[in-house]
């Protein structure tokens, strides 16, 4: 393979101009094929047997030095969200990464962009930059100018690393699931003051938001005069005393209860700390670590990890308690979308409306500055220009 380089493409057209499509598939073919001097001429795995040992770790690493290329590279396998739609798709047309090269169903999918966009992830949000390059690089060196097989690789991470990855490469690299987590249900929590006002004032504006009652609203008008508005004697105590009055003698007792508390008790009624209980479901089987962002109504940002053993006993969901010093405005579920979950459409709270758009018409070109098949960008900013000449 890699000796073919010298026949790869890249040429531009006859008058100079060229797509962006000829340049960065000639630029990546060659980060590409150089990679291979090391997965698998080198780091010397068995092609014929595991593709992804070689495609899957030097797409990888392409990915990587295509970033140092450029930060706006347009990189077409390694990060998570480009291989959602793969993974998420028909299953009886996805194997297992796991799988005998001469049996992959999807070839360039499941050996070149799945493990790359794993390895990315396992770097970004399992293990972190530090550990996963020192592990990283500590297979190379230890399987250089030797055959390595899955199990040396997946041995090499953990131990280099001391992290536990049995999870990850059973549901990434044994399995075709995919990963599609949901914030299930939020229920929003604040602590009971003891303030005899503070709390009256709750219940009332609790009272007062409740939806009005559709035989009231009709009655307001249908029943022209009621027994007690016509007849005033009627009223005593509980029609004549608002519900949620506080009394003096409410104030009296709150302050006996307050007396027999201690300082940090006192401190946590009075912290006004919001408490999220939320609970998440695993709707596509990958367990990923849990990435939640609460917006709060101050603008703050608080971002919690989770690591995936939250997930250790395989229940279909999961509860935990977050708190926060104001009310959250916004909770986001993998909000740089780092998992691969497949449906961001369960990822939020409240639920985010994601606007898209129709044509009435047929556009003629689904390309990149309005390109289309006859006419490459560069083409048509020429033409465009001369247009603009013309109008001077
Ligand atoms: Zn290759």
């Amino acid at each position: 393979e890699y000796p073919m380089i010298c026949f790869n493409g890249g040429r531009p057209e006859a008058d100079g101009t060229y797509t962006e499509r000829t340049k960065i598939g000639m630029i990546s073919v060659i980060i590409h094929e150089v990679g291979h001097n090391f997965f698998p001429m080198i780091i010397n795995s068995d092609e014929r047997q595991w593709t992804w040992m070689d495609e899957g770790l030097n797409t990888f690493v392409q990915y990587l030095t295509e970033k140092e290329f450029d930060r706006n590279y347009p990189t077409r396998r390694g990060s998570a969200r480009d291989i959602r739609s793969y993974m998420g798709g028909d299953k009886s047309r996805i194997s297992p990464i796991m799988t005998n090269s001469e049996s992959i169903y999807q070839f360039g999918n499941n050996a070149y962009g799945k493990p790359a966009t794993a390895l990315n992830i396992l770097r970004e949000t399992v293990m972190g930059r530090e550990l996963f390059d020192y592990a990283f690089k500590e297979y190379s060196r230890r399987w250089a100018f030797r055959h390595p097989s899955p199990a040396d690789f997946f041995r090499t991470m953990e131990d280099a690393s001391s992290v536990d990855l049995d999870w990850f490469w059973r549901g990434w690299f044994y399995t075709t699931d995919h990963v599609d987590m949901a914030l299930d249900q939020v229920r929003w929590l604040q602590i009971d003051t003891q303030d005899p006002d503070v709390e009256s004032a709750f219940d009332r504006a609790a009272s007062e938001n409740e939806p009005a009652d559709v035989s009231l609203i009709r009655d307001a008008s249908y029943i022209t005069e009621t027994y007690l508005e016509a007849d005033p004697s009627l009223h005593d105590f509980y029609t004549t005393t608002d519900p949620f009055m506080v009394l003096e003698l409410d104030k009296v007792e709150s302050q006996e209860r307050l007396g027999k508390m201690n300082t940090e008790e006192i401190a946590l009624l009075q912290s006004g700390k919001n408490y999220y209980e939320i609970t998440f479901r695993n709707k596509g089987g990958l367990v990923m670590p849990l990435i939640v962002e609460f917006e709060l109504d101050n603008g703050e940002k608080l971002l919690h990890r989770i690591p995936a053993e939250i997930w250790k006993m395989s229940e279909p969901t999961v509860t935990k308690v977050f708190v926060t010093p104001t009310p959250a405005v916004r909770i986001a579920l993998d909000p740089m979308l780092e998992t691969a979950d497949v449906d961001m459409s369960d990822n939020y709270w409240p639920a985010r409306p994601e606007p898209s758009r129709f044509e009435i018409f047929k556009s003629e070109s689904e390309l990149r500055w309005g390109a289309t098949r006859d006419e490459n960008p560069m083409q048509r900013s020429q033409r465009s220009s001369e247009l603009e000449n013309v109008e001077d």
